[in-house]
């Protein structure tokens, strides 16, 4: 990355990164990404945070995978520590593609003759194209023959969007984050925007000088404090205590907009029922919040002109995390902040495109366009696109696959740019099962901690090096294009998911990923006038979309909800702890989140040189109180446990985290984080605790 006046060529596309989705040049010398632009994309304005200005370089790394290769006979699956993925050959030999591809699709046949489809399962990836999503998952039902295909959406929002399907009848957000240049009152909960979505924080700053509100309701501190007019630094795992009181407040002082929900929703009087005992005295000693302060936050949202709320993992990484997401719907639908300008609901999604991923069928109990696998007329419809039979069963989700795994139920499976050995909940359980399949092919860029386990290792494209569309956090479609060429033998995701489709007897015949888009746009209404030839001329096109001469629509519900009867539905909540409470023996909390520099498990983040430099090492984050009362100095070397696992690693004095909590990033293979996490579900997005477990911690010697 340097001068980008001396490139031969700029090439458009698409940040790698986070859901914000913001449009970038690649501006490339001698076929090297030596700088990155921020273009005008409605997203990004132009901006760029340090992730989509900095990390391109992962592409060239010298761990790139630039052959095909096979796990060598009678080598452990079991982690190597000392395995270095540079020089793979003590575990993998090289393949010919030809070679790879048959191992792989006849370890798939052989399963599925001997086993039957529920003994095979798929991971997509939300970091590759909406095509590439849509035809992974089409191979795994119609090849695989079961819906058992999921990806890290089921670690992410799983439980807001399983609320927000329940309450108005659609999982994406209902405005872009861009509606907060024109909001009143700015709601930010569970998510620390600055860190994770850094481009859309530059929207909410200005919104704030601007004179809106800016309301924060989280456990830990962030950097846009500064511009708060209310920060609710609340216990961890009392979401739901606090926003009862919220809406009791708003019940109880008739601040609700009754007309509103007499003509939108239904449920109110239950729901209202639900939160009656609710009042700020009796939820306070849960929530740790005055009485006063909820009150005063109630009233600030609720007598809003026009409020928006944008939440993250904080809210949905919880065993409660669809409750959690049920009472921010709820407090937009009784205050009727929804369908007009500056208001809105919007989950903030994490990867680039986790949104078009869960659009495109990427999850195991939803066809594309979220059409429930046991609806026969919806299944009857894919069935005539794809000439084949569909199974009704929703498929496992990605904990319950690490479930079967154990139980000697799922034996194969096809991972395609997911890193679960590194991001699942109770690490050392879940590679003990990934260890145990029979058969895993792996695709990836890198020979990534799941890449160790594999049998087949495919090597992929980076998004760079390939065409195709993603949609961002707020619905917008983008199309990115190839600045690179493919290094060594590998090649473009969509050709490998095809190759093994071929193998495994589909007759598919795909030259380009715009022919898979054609076919996803007879399947997917929301894909409805955003022809490939659109997004060419105009880049991005937000869904839905009535006409092909119309922009999208930035804000949707504004007269009905996608619901029967049009109307959005409250649903009761009540307050659960979550699973596992601190005791004498773990009296810390630990939660585990991202760091501005590095993305998930850090397989591409980590090999650029940028960004590794900048935030080169895992560090446990405590409050200097929690550090003072424990006797540790800023950069002590601790041993952090849970009854899952072990990890050491250093300390670092952070004010934002609080009070006897730990802070982990998860990035780092290190001191991986997900040793400790607790796998408990939320029964409804069957998502993992991964913001809540119990721990303990002891000074131990420099490692
Ligand atoms: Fe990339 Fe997100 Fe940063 Fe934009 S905000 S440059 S999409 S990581």
């Amino acid at each position: 990355v340097g001068d980008s006046a001396a490139f031969d060529r700029s090439v458009d596309s698409v940040c790698p990164y986070c859901g914000v989705g913001c449009q970038v040049s690649y501006k490339v010398r001698e076929d090297r990404i030596i700088a990155v632009e921020g273009r005008n994309g409605p997203a990004n304005a132009q901006r760029l945070c340090v992730k989509g200005r900095f990390g391109a370089d992962y592409v060239h790394h010298a761990q790139r995978l630039l052959t095909p290769l096979i796990r060598r006979e009678g080598v452990s699956k079991q982690l190597d520590p000392n395995f270095d993925p540079a020089q793979p050959w003590t575990h993998f030999r090289p393949a010919t593609w030809e070679e790879a591809l048959d191992k792989a699709a006849s370890g798939f046949a052989h399963l599925r003759a001997a086993y039957g489809a529920q003994a095979l399962a798929g991971l997509g990836s939300a970091k590759c194209s909406n095509e590439e999503a849509w035809l992974f998952q089409k191979l795994i039902r119609t090849g695989f023959g079961s819906n058992h295909v999921d990806h890290c959406t089921r670690l992410c929002h799983a439980s807001s969007v399983a609320a927000l399907l329940e309450g108005l009848g659609s999982g994406a957000v209902t405005a872009s984050f861009r509606q907060a240049e024109q909001s009143d009152v700015i709601l930010l909960t569970g998510c620390n925007p600055a860190v994770n979505h850094p481009v859309a924080a530059t929207f909410f700053k200005q919104a704030a000088k601007r004179g809106a509100k800016l309301i924060i309701i989280d456990p830990r501190g962030q950097a846009l404090s500064e511009y708060a007019d209310e920060v609710l630094r609340f216990k961890p795992g009392s979401d739901v205590a606090l926003y009862s009181a919220l809406l009791h407040v708003i019940i109880n002082e008739g601040l609700y907009n009754a007309e509103y929900i007499a003509a939108h929703t239904e449920g109110f009087e239950a729901f209202k029922t639900s939160v009656a005992q609710a009042t700020p005295e009796a939820m306070a000693p849960i929530c740790g919040i005055e009485p006063e302060r909820l009150r005063k936050v109630a009233r600030l949202y609720a007598q809003a002109a026009s409020a928006i709320i944008f939440w993250g993992m904080g809210i949905s990484q919880h065993t409660h995390g669809t409750d959690n997401a049920r009472c921010l719907i709820a407090l937009a639908l009784a205050c009727g902040q929804t369908g007009r300008p500056g208001t809105g609901l919007h989950p903030l999604r994490g990867q680039n495109n986790v949104q078009g991923a869960s659009d495109a069928g990427l999850i195991p109990m939803f066809l594309p366009d979220y059409q429930s696998v046991a609806d026969a007329q919806a299944r009857a419809k894919f069935e005539r696109l794809w000439s084949t039979p569909l199974p009704s069963q929703p498929g496992l989700t990605v904990v319950e696959m690490i479930h079967a795994m154990e139980a000697g139920q799922l034996r194969g499976m096809y991972i395609m740019g997911e890193n679960p050995a590194m991001s699942d909940p109770d690490l050392a359980h879940s590679r003990e099962a990934l260890a145990r399949l029979e058969h895993l092919v792996v695709q990836d860029l890198f020979i990534t901690e799941t890449a160790q386990l594999a049998d087949v290792i495919l090597p992929a494209s980076a998004w760079i090096e390939k065409e195709g569309t993603v949609t961002n956090t707020n619905r917008q479609v983008q199309l990115g294009q190839a600045a690179l060429p493919l290094p060594g033998e590998a090649k473009p995701d969509w050709w490998i998911i095809q190759a093994l489709a071929q193998r495994m007897g589909l007759p598919w015949e795909y030259s380009h990923p715009r022919e898979v888009f054609a076919e996803m746009q007879q399947g997917m209404a929301s894909l409805s006038h955003i022809s490939w030839q659109r997004l060419q001329q105009e880049s991005a096109v937000t869904y839905p979309c009535a006409s092909p001469d119309q922009p999208g629509q930035d804000i949707v519900f504004a007269d009905a909800f996608p619901r029967a009867g049009g109307r959005a539905a409250f649903h009761a909540v009540s307050y659960q702890p979550p699973a596992e409470l601190p005791d004498q023996d773990y009296p810390l909390i630990l939660t585990t989140g991202r760091v501005l520099e590095h993305w998930h498990t850090g397989s591409m983040t980590r090999r650029s040189q940028v960004l590794d430099a900048l935030e080169p090492e895992a560090r446990a984050h405590l409050a200097p109180t929690t550090l003072q009362q424990l006797g540790l100095p800023g950069d002590a070397w601790v041993s952090i446990r849970t009854r899952r696992g072990e990890i050491q690693l250093r300390v670092r004095a952070d004010s934002s985290v609080a009070p006897g909590q730990v802070f982990l990033p998860f990035c780092y293979q290190e001191a991986a984080a997900n040793l400790l996490t607790n796998p408990a579900l939320d029964p409804y997005g069957k998502i993992p605790e991964f913001k809540f477990a119990a721990c303990r911690l002891e000074a131990i010697a420099e490692v």
